[in-house]
């Protein structure tokens, strides 16, 4: 069969599967379960993948709502990435049902191609994204290391082909100080309350002099108990992105310093931790990206390369992307205006608009399985742009 015959029964294959999708999407999405408690949405994915012939083995890595869904066998190994926690409040205002049922579809699809050429396909269930970073662990405990690519969608308000994501890491920092009458005694109090406020001042004068792709934010978590107490105690969680992992570590120490000095200021005691979970900044496979942004041109998305106005976030596929050659598209379910992880952004990932996203990013991500799994020269440079990034 040609690729384009190929390609034409790929679309034809997620197009018949409409309407079991869009419900998997919807339950998914009326059944909000937070990271590592996905037990449901799990559950119904995995159910799905099995019915349709895929190997499944549940709980990998020991996280209990992880899932490896394989299909075919032998290399290359390309697996598609599914992502289905949700975020507490608001639900699934990152759309991550979207993410997961676009998956799976494209999982089923990409048989055909399997069938035609060879090679395995598999879907792999990735828990708590936003919470926890759970790629990461699961990239530490070995998910990706016998695969030859990763990809996933993501759903946004832009149809971009490319992430920029930022490494990234989080500080908790506390202050220990003195309690002290703040009117009789003060002179023999130290402020906890004082060191924090002057560790966000010295963030502040930092964030002049840093490189403007990079960020620094926080909040107090802990003021003091009351304001005729000098605040014994006080307390903050901070995050800090940079655009690669040489300068994430350079900034670290500059913002560590902002709490040392202000320590040495105040004579209280600063204990401090950083997150174990530390997020790689996003590698996007230029070979893939095309292949993918020529896939979904296909299909009638006019999709761009890159962001016009960039936005940096972060994101765990970062981490597996450092590991194999990885694509984490974007695809518009809404307008601009719309904020990802707001109220509005859930509503989105339940409309219309949300169930085409999911349908072309199931035909796409396929379709692009088929180019790769039908030509062995893509398949090098696909690996030859890995390990030589320019
Ligand atoms: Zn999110
Ligand atoms: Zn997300």
């Amino acid at each position: 069969m040609s690729i384009e015959k190929l390609k034409e029964s790929i679309q034809n294959d997620v197009e018949n599967r409409r309407n079991q999708l869009k419900e998997l999407s919807l339950k998914i999405h009326s059944n909000p379960e937070l990271g590592f408690e996905e037990v449901k949405a799990a559950g119904w994915l995995t159910e799905y993948l099995k019915e349709n012939g895929f190997a499944v083995e549940k709980g990998i890595c020991q996280l209990k709502t992880s899932f490896k869904a394989s299909y075919g066998k032998g290399k290359p190994a390309i697996a598609i990435l599914a992502e289905y926690d949700a975020l507490p409040e608001v639900g699934h205002a990152c759309g991550h049902n979207i993410i997961s049922t676009s998956a799976v579809g494209a999982g089923v699809a990409s048989r055909l191609a399997v069938d035609e050429f060879g090679g395995t396909v598999l879907v792999i269930g990735t828990p708590a994204e936003e919470l926890y970073g759970g790629k990461i662990l699961m990239a530490e405990r070995g998910a990706f290391s016998d695969i030859d690519m990763a990809m996933m969608i993501h759903p946004g308000t832009g149809d971009i082909a490319t992430t920029e994501a930022l490494a990234c890491q989080n500080l908790e920092a506390e202050f220990i100080g003195k309690a002290s009458h703040a009117a009789a005694r003060p002179e023999k109090g130290i402020n906890a309350l004082e060191a924090i406020i002057q560790s966000f001042n010295a963030i502040n004068s930092l964030r002049q002099h840093i490189k403007s792709t990079a960020r620094i934010h926080g909040i107090i978590t802990d003021g003091g108990e009351a304001p005729n107490i000098v605040p014994a105690h006080s307390a903050g969680k901070f995050i800090v992105r940079a655009v690669d992992d040489a300068y994430l570590d350079e900034l670290k120490e500059k913002v560590l310093n902002c709490f040392i000095g202000a320590a040495t200021a105040t004579g209280a005691q600063l204990k401090y931790s950083w997150d174990e979970v530390r997020y790689s900044p996003m590698l996007n496979n230029m070979t893939l990206v095309r292949l993918f942004l020529q896939n979904m041109q296909s299909l009638g998305r006019s999709m761009s390369l890159t962001e016009e106005e960039q936005a940096f976030g972060s994101t765990d596929m970062g981490n597996v992307s450092q590991l194999v050659p990885g694509i984490h598209a974007n695809i518009a379910i809404a307008e601009k205006e719309v904020l990802v992880h707001s109220p509005e952004f859930a509503v989105a990932a339940a409309s219309d608009r949300g169930i085409e996203g999911m349908l072309d990013g199931a035909k796409a991500m396929a379709m692009t399985v088929a180019d790769v799994l039908s030509d062995s020269e893509i398949q090098k440079q696909i690996k030859e742009e890995f390990l030589n990034p320019q």
